[in-house]
């Protein structure tokens, strides 16, 4: 089968071109590199079946050829990543998503959204099931990306319903691995860096904000079991063992070894409260869910940050 993968130098993405390629599929990745890096995609270029483009997806696709699965990672994820790319996240979530329904279509492929845990908002009801629209803020700083994807899922919706295309909705929890950036302000990376180095842990608030970390070769796994599945609606993938952010920061003490204090900044405005899926719908319609412990998945990300190798400039 040939894939195309849209975000596919992202951190996410590259895993999953990864996996693919391991099936033994033909893998298009496309990328305009605005929060992934080509180093990402090193290990894949001598790979049998990889091409990759540099396309930003706002503007209409080139010709990439006949598509049998159209995937759309394409969207800065972090919250300082959005927050510095406002309109380039929201222009993503909907023209981008616009240009790859329409290939898609073209080709009669299939094609799946990577959504987020973010349509939920700052949730009112938890743990969040697949049912719950989602208390946002629709003008909030968080906006250009929640309100990006849920017009991409509606946007799918639509796609499925007038043309009866084969779409899937992945709604992505907190996912963690080797490949994040280390700058890119997530809390994994953030609160490693800091341990690692010594440095004080800045936990934001009061840290009693909870999240849910699922490790990346669990959340690809999830991804492509989806992307083979007759499930049309929306389904979370994500690990349902949750935390304060408070807790997260001591796990990573612990595990490192480190001394660094913690110091409190404050709180991003609209920071959700609470985040946890239920992952009731992936067991019963994918036969999925997480294999890899937090503190398995937490050494393999410290490996991988350990043996950087340190910038030139
Ligand atoms: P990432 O920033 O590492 O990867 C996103 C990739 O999309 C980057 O390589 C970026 O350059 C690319 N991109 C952005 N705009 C583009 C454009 N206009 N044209 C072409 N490429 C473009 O982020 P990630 O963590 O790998 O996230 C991947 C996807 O999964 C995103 O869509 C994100 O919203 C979703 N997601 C991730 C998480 C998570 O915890 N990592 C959680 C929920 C949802
Ligand atoms: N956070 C923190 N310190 C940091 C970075 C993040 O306490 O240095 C908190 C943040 O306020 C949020 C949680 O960690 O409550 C997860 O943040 P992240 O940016 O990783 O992703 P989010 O789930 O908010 O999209």
């Amino acid at each position: 089968m040939h894939y195309l993968v849209a975000g596919a130098a992202g951190f996410i993405g590259s895993h999953l071109c990864e996996r693919l390629l391991a099936e033994g599929h033909r893998v298009t990745g496309i990328d305009n590199y605005l929060t992934g890096k080509a180093d990402n995609l090193e290990a894949l270029h001598g790979s049998e079946g990889f091409a990759f483009v540099e396309h930003d997806v706002t503007r209409p696709l080139p010709d990439l050829g006949a598509a049998d699965v159209v995937m759309n990672l394409a969207s800065p994820a972090s919250p300082r990543d959005y927050l510095a790319y406002p309109v380039e996240t929201l222009r993503v979530g909907s023209e981008g998503t616009l240009h790859l329904l329409e290939y898609a279509r073209r080709h009669h492929a299939r094609f799946l959204l990577a959504s987020t845990s973010e349509c939920y908002g700052d949730p009112l009801e938890h743990p969040q099931r697949e049912t719950y629209w989602g208390h946002v803020n629709p003008v909030g700083p968080r906006s250009c990306y929640d309100e990006a994807k849920r017009y991409a899922e509606a946007l799918t919706m639509a796609f499925h319903r007038a043309y009866g295309m084969r779409t899937n909705i992945a709604r992505i929890f907190n996912t963690f691995g080797p490949r994040m950036k280390l700058d890119d302000g997530r809390v994994v990376p953030a609160f490693l860096s800091q341990a690692l180095r010594g440095e004080p842990i800045t936990v934001f608030g009061t840290g009693e904000q909870t999240r849910s970390f699922c490790y990346v070769s669990d959340l690809v796994d999830g991804l492509v079991r989806l992307s083979r599945s007759e499930e049309r609606m929306p389904v979370n993938l994500g690990n349902p063992l949750e935390m304060t952010m408070l807790e997260f920061a001591e796990r990573i003490k612990a595990l490192t070894g480190s001394t660094s204090e913690i110091v409190y900044h404050p709180l991003p405005e609209d920071d959700p409260q609470r985040r946890r899926p239920d992952i009731t719908k992936a067991r019963e319609v994918l036969g999925w869910e997480p294999l890899v412990s937090l503190d398995q998945g937490l050494r393999l990300t410290v490996e991988y940050f350990a043996g950087l190798k340190p910038r030139a400039d």
